[in-house]
């Protein structure tokens, strides 16, 4: 059953999909999806300085990847790019010109700006004065003719009713208000390119696409009066608002920055280190939101059935590197076997270990995936040199009882035959060196671990030693009782 609620993500292409973009957009998404909505794609790219070439593609293509899809987009709609739309706004500028609600400004930026440096240097907040302010008729004619005479391309700016108050309440942050003294003075709604401003263009926009909730990130509060201010002057009525707190790095407790270069915050990035897309969405679905309760794990299904906007939060919300790669993990862990192969598979491919010991070799190491491409340094242990050891490593192999073990350890692979040396099988010989040296735990696993693997901390050891192969195993066991 559908109904009137329709959302939208609109992005700027500026730039890629960043995690804070991919949240707006999943959160307009679980919103649509759980009331029967419809989520609508429409891309901002009226600042042609900004443009960046690859943008829209990046947000399309990682939405998608991420799991989600839409009802109306720029793939299948015509003119849901705002660069397309020029003459709808024009339109209405025109309109808002005829009834007197907005005026064509010649000053120039010269004169703004050393407006703006009076201004600051006398205390006052920046603003614009109207240019017209105290001429008559006569003089505004010949100001206006002198200007045009002389070049000057105006822009467009609406005439704001300072004493007006505009007020919403926001979804998410409940009451807010703002007096229309407050916002700069008459702002330009059209610039010297002929494109419109995003505080106007959004708002032609959202009521030309029917748009019943504004959900954002909190950096567009201070523009909702704005737009409220167009809202009225064209006589409509304004959909409802929702801010979402800012996203913080959880290591500095700042906001999120793309600078911050030592965090991945890019939904790219996630995608070419094989993160598995159902992990990071739950991820990032919980950014801000909460269905209650202990459980973090949620399917995209489940995400639609429990999302509940009143419970998006107030305060900031963490991004937690290692909490989504604890998720990830997770996902990985119980992820069908033939799904993280195939995520494996263009990295074993790279390295040049595509070999018949793959997918046994994926298997050993899917406990411990975060993201696929960790397969490489992983499996090092096959292709490249034996590690070298830590000092923790090496203090274990300086135990008394280390040679006792290994020797014992090294004469049973020797005693078994090609048939035996299966899996199931390696595991009872550990066995029957504790029962003939007395040596059991920690000393009995952990220098056999650390002599075939290098570590002290790895993937299951019969597979391990299995992978190996007998003469490997031997051979390392070997070289390490020598270095004893
Ligand atoms: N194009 C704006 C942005 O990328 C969207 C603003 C809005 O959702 O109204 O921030």
């Amino acid at each position: 059953m559908s109904n009137d609620i329709r959302v939208r993500y609109a992005p700027s292409p500026t730039g890629l999909l960043h995690i804070g973009n991919a949240r707006t957009a999943l959160f307009n998404y679980l919103y649509a999806r759980h009331h029967d909505g419809q989520f609508i794609i429409r891309i901002e790219d009226t600042d042609r300085k900004r443009h960046v070439e690859d943008g829209e593609r990046s947000q399309l293509e990682n939405l998608r990847w991420l799991g989600m899809d839409w009802d109306e987009s720029p793939e299948t709609h015509e003119n849901y790019r705002q660069s397309e739309r020029l003459e709808l706004y024009q339109k209405y500028i025109q309109q808002l010109l005829n009834e007197g609600k907005a005026y064509k400004s010649y000053v120039t930026e010269e004169e703004l700006k050393a407006e703006r440096e009076r201004q600051e240097k006398a205390g006052e907040t920046p603003r614009y004065i109207n240019e017209f302010l105290g001429m008559s008729e006569d003089e505004k004619a010949a100001y206006i003719t002198e200007r045009e005479a002389a070049g000057i391309i105006p822009t467009v700016r609406l005439a704001v009713n300072e004493t007006a108050i505009y007020k919403w309440t926001d979804m998410v942050k409940g009451d807010i208000e703002f007096e229309g003294g407050n916002i700069g003075g008459d702002w330009v709604i059209q610039k010297k390119d002929g494109f419109p401003t995003y505080n106007f263009a959004v708002v032609v926009d959202d009521h030309d696409m029917k748009i019943s909730h504004v959900i954002r990130g909190d950096d567009h509060i201070a523009n909702t009066p704005k737009q409220l201010m167009v809202y009225e002057a064209l006589g409509w009525t304004a959909p409802e608002f929702g801010h979402m707190t800012l996203i913080i790095n959880s290591e500095t407790g700042k906001k999120l920055s793309k600078r911050d270069t030592n965090t991945l915050q890019f939904i790219e990035d996630y995608r070419r280190k094989g993160y598995l897309p159902e992990a990071v969405f739950n991820f990032i679905a919980l950014l801000g939101w909460n269905p209650g309760g202990e459980d973090e794990i949620f399917s995209r299904e489940e995400l639609i059935n429990l999302f509940d906007e009143h419970r998006l939060s107030k305060s900031p919300a963490a991004f937690d590197q290692k909490k989504l790669d604890w998720m990830s993990n997770d996902y990985i862990k119980n992820a069908d076997f033939d799904k993280v192969f195939a995520l494996c598979q263009p990295f074993l491919e790279e390295a040049g270990r595509l070999t018949d010991k793959a997918a046994k070799l994926v298997e050993l190491y899917k406990p411990q995936l975060t993201a696929a491409d960790e397969i490489v340094p992983l499996t090092d242990l096959f292709f490249s040199d034996f590690p070298a050891l830590t000092d923790a490593e090496k203090e274990v192999m300086a135990g008394e009882t280390v040679p006792t073990v290994l020797e014992a350890f090294k004469a049973k692979l020797e005693a078994m035959s090609d048939e035996d040396f299966q899996p199931d099988n390696i595991f009872p010989q550990i066995k029957a060196v504790q029962k003939e040296t007395g040596i059991k735990g920690k000393n009995l696993f952990m220098p056999i671990r650390i002599a075939v693997s290098g570590e002290m901390h790895g993937p299951e050891l019969p597979n391990t030693i299995y992978l190996l192969g007998r003469d490997k195993s031997i051979e390392h066991i070997d070289n390490m009782l020598q270095s004893l």
